[in-house]
């Protein structure tokens, strides 16, 4: 943690850009300049013109850069030129652009820690996380090698003598990304790999509060692209806000939207895109439950469930929302959540030592407080936390921090907004049940559906919970916390958290052009059905 002295230090050993040492660090290693102005627009060259973003650090409310955003002209080029990129990139086979990829992975690779650190500093997630995260944009390109040789179409058997149907992929064209604050690299890279694979460009619009971690990603992405003569609008960013959104999802020249963020936002993007009938992947906000049962290992399923709710300091989608307790075990199982909760302390995610990190904005901190207050009005006992922690010592002193709070409201009711809203902050909120099915139900009763998971070692217990009268989440979790999945599956959610798949599984088959192409080798063009349209029949 850093003392207000060594913060003064640091300040004035002549930083140039009066930035604390702490930041510079981070910022140096990836040649990030926070002393003038950076551009926020990559199209195959730099620049920017629009509105000015501030990059500020949750740990210590410092301004880390000022970056200039895509005005309307540059959004507009830059569609176009990543149009054109796409029209050269679509015929580069695909196991080349896997080698690319590699070659992207490796570069990410050899900056993976720097990286990582970025993230921790701007977004304020703990560093292990940070680098958790490019990690898995390291594992996703990995696995987007491998996909570029095996994005198989298929031969379907016709009906018709001499004849043979092929359902063919081809690459879709532009694909935009819209991503949320709380995962600033990974959300991109799980849409880039395929997106690359499949042979389509990419223009990215990341968070307004997360710029420089787009940027030092897209700095490492277009070396990559320049090195192998690729237009480097195959991977283009804009920067910007809430505007330059709109006008991506409006515009007729991008193919695809994915969204990453909130279900309001997401209602508006999917309402638009549809409109155009463009194509649209949704990974909205979750509500997500553990579910621990009489016979569940409390070892394990304790020090999980604390890593859910309080990991990200509760800003994961799949951060543990809610937590239901058998009535055997609720007792223990508090007491044991409740000596982990009171051992945390808020400090420096980049410091090695340190559990939780801070929220992201000012305005994310009263959003925990609005929560906490309507909790604490509805009756609900606050087992730990409830607090925004004013108190930190130093520069620290400057940040967003809140204690992760345990509440226990009055009793469980799903259609109280209490249970049914996402807070994107660390509140777990605590119920009691009697049976497996009555816990299934306040899984299921909410609007989200994004993950969930049971502990138990019972094996009826699992049939149920992953059969059709289960959870009815995107990720159905036995033994295994809410939070914390790897790429190899489909990720995604489904009811309100918008049904949307990324990473593993068959998602890449959404980032692309799919045709069914019946061809005729025969010397007769019989029609389908038996159908005779012949005057002479
Ligand atoms: P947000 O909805 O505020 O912003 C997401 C993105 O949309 C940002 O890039 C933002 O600039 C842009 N945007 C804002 N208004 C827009 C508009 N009208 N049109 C087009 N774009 C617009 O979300 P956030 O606060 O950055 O992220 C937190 C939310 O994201 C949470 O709800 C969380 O659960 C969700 N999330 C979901 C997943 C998932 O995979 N399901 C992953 C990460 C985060």
């Amino acid at each position: 943690m850093l003392t207000r002295r060594a913060f003064a230090v640091a300040a004035t050993r002549g930083l140039a850009r009066g930035l604390s040492s702490r930041a510079a660090r981070v910022l140096d290693a990836l040649d990030i300049a926070g002393d003038r102005e950076i551009p926020g627009v990559y199209d195959g060259e730099w620049h920017g013109a629009g509105d000015v973003l501030e990059s500020v650090c949750p740990a210590t409310g410092e301004v880390l850069a000022r970056v200039r955003s895509a005005s309307p002209e540059e959004l507009h080029a830059a569609l176009g030129r990543a149009r054109e990129a796409y029209a050269f990139f679509r015929s580069v086979p695909a196991p080349r652009r896997g080698e690319i990829l590699r070659q992207i992975r490796e570069a990410l690779a050899a900056k993976r820690d720097e990286l990582g650190a970025l993230v921790s500093l701007e977004m304020g997630k703990i560093r292990t996380e940070g680098v958790g995260e490019v990690q898995e944009f390291i594992d996703i390109a990995d696995y987007a090698v491998g996909l570029s040789r095996m994005m198989n179409g298929r031969v379907v058997a016709s009906e018709r003598p001499g004849h043979s149907i092929l359902e063919v992929p081809n690459p879709l064209g532009v694909v935009a990304v819209l991503s949320a604050f709380n995962f600033p690299v990974a959300v991109y890279g799980w849409n880039l790999a395929l997106s690359l694979a499949a042979g389509n460009a990419t223009l990215w619009k990341p968070s307004a509060t997360t710029p420089l971690c787009s940027i030092a990603v897209t700095k490492i992405v277009s070396s990559v692209l320049e090195r192998n003569s690729i237009p480097g609008a195959v991977a283009a960013l804009v920067t910007g806000g809430k505007d330059v959104g709109e006008s991506i999802v409006e515009s007729q020249d991008v193919d695809m939207v994915s969204f990453t963020g909130s279900e309001h936002v997401g209602r508006i993007v999917g309402r638009t895109v549809q409109s155009r009938f463009g194509k649209v992947l949704l990974e909205l906000g979750g509500n997500n439950a553990s579910i621990i049962m009489p016979d569940a290992d409390l070892a394990l399923a304790v020090p999980a469930v604390f890593f859910g709710a309080v990991g990200t300091a509760g800003q994961r989608c799949t951060s543990t929302r809610r937590l239901y307790l058998h009535r055997t075990v609720a007792a223990a199982f508090l007491s044991r959540l409740q000596s982990l909760y009171a051992a945390v302390r808020p400090g420096d995610p980049l410091a090695p030592a340190t559990l939780l990190g801070p929220l992201h904005t000012r305005a994310a901190v009263g959003v925990y407080s609005a929560a906490v207050e309507r909790l604490r009005k509805s009756g609900a006992e606050i087992l730990a936390g409830g607090a925004v922690c004013r108190d930190l010592a130093g520069p620290l002193g400057g940040g967003n921090y809140v204690l992760p709070t345990i509440a226990v409201p009055r009793g469980v009711d799903v259609a109280d907004p209490i249970w049914r809203e996402e807070t994107f902050a660390p509140v777990l909120c605590v119920g009691v049940f009697d049976e497996l099915e009555e816990a299934i139900g306040w899984n299921n009763g909410v609007p989200q559906g994004l993950s969930s998971s049971l502990w138990t070692r019972d094996l009826r217990n699992v049939g149920k919970w992953i059969g059709p009268a289960g959870s009815d989440a995107g990720i159905v979790n036995v033994n295994v916390g809410t939070s914390g999945a790897e790429i190899g599956a489909a990720f995604g959610g489904n009811k309100s958290t918008g049904w949307g798949r990324e990473s593993g599984g068959d998602a890449w088959k959404q980032y692309v052009r799919w045709s069914a192409c019946t061809i005729n080798f025969s010397d007769e063009a019989p029609l389908a059905q038996g159908v005779q349209f012949s005057s002479t029949a």
